[in-house]
């Protein structure tokens, strides 16, 4: 249910958030003691001091998970138990609903609708759908002559490392906490250090619906502190990061130098939003165009910046993309007439800033936005026309709200200028005609390609990437079960009966 703007304002005053450590069932500071600040980005407001967990914390952590994963009180209880305490915890989530968007809001400067959302539904949807699949994931036997049964069983991986970033830090937490513990693993979890607030208040959930011990930890802290521990821990069988392709490299390196870890990694994306010539520039395919841009104020990994259009429509595409830019509404994220919150940081603001620069310098013509005098880490929707692909705000990834317009003469002009560059995670494509969509579909290089509207797709498709996006690894569907599973062959011998 949405509250309005004064009741949002009076559940944040009364929360009181709790920026401690939770290891092994009980929360706790970081060992050394020492602490880092969490703002509100909106305001600058300072929110919670939160512990800075290292080395130290992390092994802590990782002997409670071994020690509670090899007794078996989690990963081998009845799937069903595990079933049961996830439905409970996504029960939870959904009764504390309001509370916790209102958390995420506050820590992170999105919308607070966006928070409902993802808070609302995204994340009980989550803990619900893995928890049902805990009791409905089986292995194979493969077929022998009668002289054997040869069985192929999973079994869980054992204890999961997960690094989150900023972005979605309660919906990244759901994407790598459920499935790992529905199928039976330990769980070691880093937030952004920007973002930890939800996810700490999660764990006290998770406590609350039954989950053992040391099953569930929680490890704030900085990536070169608590991020690297994990990457290089050698008690960690498997870790899943989402966050830049930089930091993602660093953990393949981490598990080379160390045990040899699983690595599961979603990164970076440059994605394009293809409009054929025979699209329909319909109300539809503009508020695609716009929220695939600027949703989430444009930090997500797969924005649709890229923005290329058929000749022929590029002059009305421009004009009414700019009209329903003008309309956004940028403000305090917890009015829910807000539709575009604060940037994530001071840094993260300059950054972007300098990339809008870069836009202006090397030629594109800036047509909306570029800025904004709101206190805070504020900017407006900003569109570029004129865009060429050899530009800097064509090439790399900007994380903010700038949509970039690039006409193009042909379909196969379009897919070579979309597929030209090293990031493989999304594309949409918009035309009237079934064979081209198809045609675009299995051509362009990315895990998600969404056709006439725009997509990352739900809880029951795989997401991830190809090329620099990401590693084999996906999270989502049944394939994210993979990232925690391990596949044993039991070859038994038979002898005839
Ligand atoms: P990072 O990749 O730096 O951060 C993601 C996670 O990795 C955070 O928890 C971070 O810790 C951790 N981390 C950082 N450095 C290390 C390290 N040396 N070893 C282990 N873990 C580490 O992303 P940023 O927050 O710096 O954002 C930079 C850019 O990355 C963005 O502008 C965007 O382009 C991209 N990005 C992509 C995301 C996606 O969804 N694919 C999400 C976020 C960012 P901490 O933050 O606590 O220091």
């Amino acid at each position: 249910m949405t509250l309005t703007h004064a009741e949002y304002s009076q559940i944040g005053a009364k929360i009181s958030p709790n920026g401690q450590a939770f290891i092994d069932g009980a929360f706790c500071d970081a060992a050394d003691g020492t602490t880092f600040e969490t703002t509100n980005p909106a305001t600058g407001d300072v929110l919670a001091r939160v512990a800075h967990c290292k080395a130290a914390d992390v092994d802590r952590a990782v002997k409670a998970a071994r020690r509670v994963f090899n007794d078996g009180t989690w990963s081998r209880a009845e799937p069903e138990h595990r079933k049961e305490v996830l439905l409970k915890v996504a029960a939870l989530v959904r009764e504390h609903a309001h509370e916790l968007a209102v958390l995420e809001s506050l820590d992170t400067g999105k919308t607070i609708n966006d928070c409902m959302d993802e808070i609302g539904g995204d994340v009980p949807n989550f803990f619900q759908w893995y928890g049902e699949l805990a009791d409905k994931t089986f292995g194979k036997i493969a077929p022998t002559g009668p002289g054997a049964l040869a069985l192929i069983t999973k079994e869980p991986a054992g204890i999961a490392g997960a690094v989150l970033p900023w972005n979605f830090p309660l919906v990244m937490a759901a994407w790598k906490i459920a499935p790992s513990l529905a199928v039976g693993c330990s769980a070691i979890i880093k937030p952004a250090e920007q973002t930890p607030l939800s996810v700490i208040r999660l764990a006290e959930l998770m406590q609350e619906a039954g989950v053992p011990d040391g099953v569930i930890n929680i490890l704030p802290g900085y990536g070169e502190t608590a991020g690297q521990a994990i990457g290089l821990h050698n008690d960690i069988d498997t870790v899943s990061f989402t966050g830049s392709t930089e930091v993602g490299r660093m953990f393949m390196r981490y598990s080379g130098d160390s045990n040899l870890k699983g690595v599961g990694l979603e990164m970076g994306g440059k994605s394009p939003f293809i409009v054929l010539d025979d699209a329909v520039l319909d109300d539809d395919l503009i508020e695609h165009a716009a929220m695939s841009a600027f949703w989430n104020g444009g930090q997500n990994c797969s924005a649709n910046m890229r923005q290329l259009v058929a000749a022929p429509l590029v002059e009305e595409f421009t004009g009414r993309i700019i009209e329903r830019v003008k309309a956004f509404k940028l403000g305090d994220p917890l009015d829910p007439a807000t539709d575009i919150g604060s940037m994530i940081t001071k840094d993260h603001k300059s950054m972007v800033m300098e990339y809008i620069q870069s836009g202006v310098d090397e030629g594109a013509k800036m047509v909306t936005g570029g800025g904004s005098d709101l206190p805070g880490y504020f900017i407006e929707p900003t569109v570029f026309q004129n865009v060429t692909p050899s530009m800097k705000i064509a090439r790399e990834e900007i994380f903010g709200p700038v949509l970039g317009i690039m006409p193009f003469e042909t379909a196969e002009q379009a897919l070579a200028v979309a597929s030209d560059t090293e990031y493989g995670l999304h594309a949409s494509v918009f035309t009237q005609d079934i064979d081209k969509a198809i045609h675009m579909a299995r051509a362009l290089p990315c895990g998600t390609v969404s056709v006439n509207g725009f997509s990352e797709g739900d809880i029951k498709t795989p997401f991830g990437g190809y090329k620099q996006s990401g590693s084999l690894a996906r999270d989502n569907g049944t394939e994210a079960l993979e990232q925690y599973l391990q596949t044993k062959t039991i070859w038994i011998q038979t002898k005839p009966g």
